[in-house]
């Protein structure tokens, strides 16, 4: 199997095939513009010291400044960060946007430390990188295990070095610290927006069987916000185990037992499924919202869904998309279908810069449009070169950023 960044730049040559855009552009989108691996040292609460390995890549900045998030993840490795940061160029040319693409990790389980240990390690990322961040040259974000507050954190931390007040540093930031309203469900509710524009196109009904593989800040906000427009949600998971109703799960109950419980398994009236049996399960659509390769070469033969939207980054592997293609089944591609997170970062950092505070309804307000517009625009493209929707996406992401760049 391929790492995410192969399957990235696998995307990449797929399109450069369909559409000429010149060797030397695609080329030059083969490597990112910087790829920095720091080491962290953290004293741990047994007064131990020990060393954590931290990654930023900045891939591509023809368009604005860097903007990705930061993921915390034991698996987390340079290629991850690499594929993510390549994506992140994408999405915000996809979403038209003056933001380049970059990404961060740590590779550590969170859960293993404790609240200050957690701290002095964020704190540690910042330090390490704050020479190349800033509001003009990169802004980091949250991602999977990163929390409102890491990014407090890390804010304070730049505060403290170069004195910038304005916290445009960093997005995703809790709302008493500068963060935006509606940051917290922005990818999920981007996600409906896309989702809704192309549904009719999609011959999908109007009330769709749902199934979401993630139960957290993507996968939950999706489960909250499809089950309040009246879809019914037959399945959920997380990394632990999935639970399955087919006529519809009651999410909110759902959502509160997980608080309370720290799991969905034993969740009253329900069937316990793998994450395996969740993919595969009949549905209008598929929503993964937890990691990158879920759907490959060998499962994608048995997914029954009739549409895939990709909340997640990277979920599926090059040679599922052909499968799929193949099946008749649509993929809303991630760089399209997860870009309202992204948005509303960049309308953080804006409010931020202006001194400004917009309400939440002012924020879906801007954010609507924006992805309406670009939904539209990817399934024009699709058409036109009789393809699928993420060339689609690659296609006009990869128009706008060669026009900025002029080659
Ligand atoms: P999160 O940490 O809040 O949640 C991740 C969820 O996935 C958790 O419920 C976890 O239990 C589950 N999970 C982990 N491994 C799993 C597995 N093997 N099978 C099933 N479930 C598993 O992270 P998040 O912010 O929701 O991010 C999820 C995805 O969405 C990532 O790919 C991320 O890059 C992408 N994304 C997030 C945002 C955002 O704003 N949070 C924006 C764009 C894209």
């Amino acid at each position: 199997m391929q790492n995410p960044f192969q399957n990235a730049m696998s995307q990449l040559d797929k399109v450069a095939k369909i559409k000429d855009f010149g060797d030397e552009f695609i080329n030059s989108l083969h490597q990112p513009d910087r790829d920095i691996r720091i080491s962290i040292p953290v004293k741990m609460d047994d007064g131990s010291l020990k060393i954590f390995e931290g990654y930023r890549v900045e891939y591509n900045n023809a368009l604005g400044p860097y903007k990705g998030g930061i993921r915390y993840h034991p698996d987390t490795e340079v290629n991850e960060v690499k594929a993510l940061a390549f994506w992140m160029v994408l999405k915000c040319a996809v979403a038209g946007i003056p933001m380049g693409g970059g990404k961060g990790g740590i590779t550590v389980n969170p859960r293993e430390l404790s609240k200050g240990e957690l701290e002095r390690l964020s704190r540690g990322w910042m330090r390490g990188f704050s020479d190349i961040m800033g509001p003009q040259k990169d802004v980091p974000a949250p991602d999977v295990n990163t929390t409102p507050e890491i990014m407090d954190w890390m804010n304070n931390e730049y505060q403290k070095i170069t004195g910038d007040k304005t916290g445009a540093v960093i997005t995703g930031k809790s709302l008493s610290k500068g963060g935006s309203e509606g940051r917290g469900t922005a990818t999920a509710q981007g996600g409906f927006f896309v989702f809704e524009a192309l549904r009719k196109g999609l011959n999908l009904p109007e009330k769709c069987k749902t199934a979401i593989q993630g139960f957290g800040n993507a996968g939950l906000n999706a489960a909250l916000i499809w089950s309040k427009a009246g879809h019914s949600i037959i399945a959920v998971s997380d990394s632990k185990s999935g639970v399955y109703n087919e006529n519809g799960l009651d999410i909110e109950k759902l959502a509160e037992y997980k608080k309370n419980t720290g799991a969905l398994s034993g969740f009253p009236d329900v069937k316990e499924i793998t994450n395996e049996e969740l993919l595969a399960l009949e549905c209008d659509l598929l929503v993964p919202s937890a990691l990158e390769s879920q759907i490959t070469s060998m499962n994608a033969n048995k997914v029954k869904s009739k549409v895939i939207l990709e909340l997640a980054n990277g979920p599926t592997t090059p040679e599922a998309d052909e499968i799929l293609f193949e099946k008749g089944i649509i993929v809303i591609p991630d760089i399209l279908a997860n870009s309202g997170g992204v948005t509303v970062s960049y309308f953080e950092w804006d409010q931020n810069l202006k001194g400004e505070h917009w309400s939440e309804k002012e924020v879906f307000d801007k954010l609507k449009p924006i992805l309406e517009n670009s939904a539209k625009k990817v399934l024009e493209n699709a058409k036109e070169l009789n393809t699928d929707l993420r060339r689609g996406a690659f296609i006009l992401a990869l128009e706008r950023i060669q026009e900025k760049i002029g080659i």
